[in-house]
């Protein structure tokens, strides 16, 4: 980032302070029988986070629903729900390019969850000028909550023990809960594995519009291309355009799919160039509205297991 750029925020970060005025030191601790305040970074993880603290908790999302977590940018709004959080639950592997430095303006002093916390992540995928990310030091692919049995044991474990250490006196609540929502995630992925197996695995390939689905690619035997690299921030190039048209064709695959927080237009163009059928929509890094198919995390998975599963047959 140039450092131009970099002075900008930060002017802007401290106008965003100051329009929320000199709350943040003299915000009331909640009473006892008050629900644990937590501020989830995205719907996903505000889903994941409210299976598990149940009753005892009060769950807010920082990245509302079908909206794109790569390119947020925080309001004063979004500032004052930190400064009145006491938990903040990030998904990490520089997933949030933006956090820290909000974390920072904030001086943020509760308890922080990063979901993905000691898990072996995947590398970042490499795809040369298509590949580009908000945080460019970030080395990891951070999609990991496509892989139901990481969510299953790591994201759980670690959202059980944070919830745990803010709110001690909940901690056989949460452990339970934990263990309970554990039971469900393992039977998803399960049901995706048996619906998966009903496609011959030479069959199993799709084209996606941004390289969200590294992980289920790995835990359910799927090749995904992706035009746009990791991010959704960047515009694909014709040239990228003209390659994956080439390799479409190629490799006779039989169906496209564009995400719930991508623009749709250049799955569009490549279903001109290639003839191939748009399989339908998938929700990468948001959860849909509660009148869509996605609205929790487990929904989500079998949404895009049971589109993926038509489109490729
Ligand atoms: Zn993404």
């Amino acid at each position: 980032m140039s450092g131009f750029i970099h002075k900008l925020l930060i002017a802007w970060f401290v106008l965003l302070l100051s329009a929320c005025g000199q709350s943040s030191d003299s915000t009331p601790i909640p009473a006892s029988s008050a629900k644990l305040q937590v501020l989830a970074t995205f719907s996903i993880l505000a889903d994941i986070t409210r299976e598990i603290g149940g009753e005892r908790v009060q769950v807010d999302s920082l990245v509302a629903a079908n909206q794109d977590s790569h390119v947020f940018a925080p309001t004063p709004q979004d500032v004052k729900k930190i400064t009145q959080a006491q938990v903040l639950v990030s998904n990490g592997l520089g997933y949030e390019g933006w956090l820290a430095r909000l974390e920072q303006a904030t001086e943020f002093k509760g308890k922080i969850i990063v979901a993905s916390d000691g898990m072996s992540a995947l590398p970042k995928p490499n795809h040369g000028e298509m590949g580009h990310d908000h945080d460019h030091s970030a080395q990891f692919d951070p999609h990991a909550w496509h892989d139901p049995t990481i969510v299953q044991t790591i994201y759980v474990r670690n959202i059980v023990a944070g919830l745990s250490q803010a709110d001690p006196a909940g901690a056989d609540y949460y452990q339970k809960r934990g263990q309970a929502y554990s039971a469900q995630i393992a039977q998803l992925t399960a049901n995706i594995q048996k619906e998966v197996a009903n496609i011959p695995p030479e069959q199993r390939k799709v084209v996606t519009s941004h390289d969200a689905f590294n992980y289920f690619a790995r835990a359910f035997g799927i090749t995904f291309l992706a035009p746009q690299g990791v991010s959704t921030e960047s515009e694909s190039s014709a040239k990228a355009i003209a390659q994956l048209s080439e390799q479409i064709k190629h490799e006779h695959i039989k169906a496209l799919f564009f995400e719930n927080i991508s623009n749709p237009k250049m799955m569009a163009q490549l279903t001109q160039e290639t003839g191939v059928k748009i399989g339908g929509k998938l929700y990468s890094d948001a959860l849909s509205n509660a009148d869509e198919p996605a609205p929790t995390y487990l929904e989500m998975m079998q949404y895009n297991a049971k589109t993926l599963v038509e489109g490729m047959r």
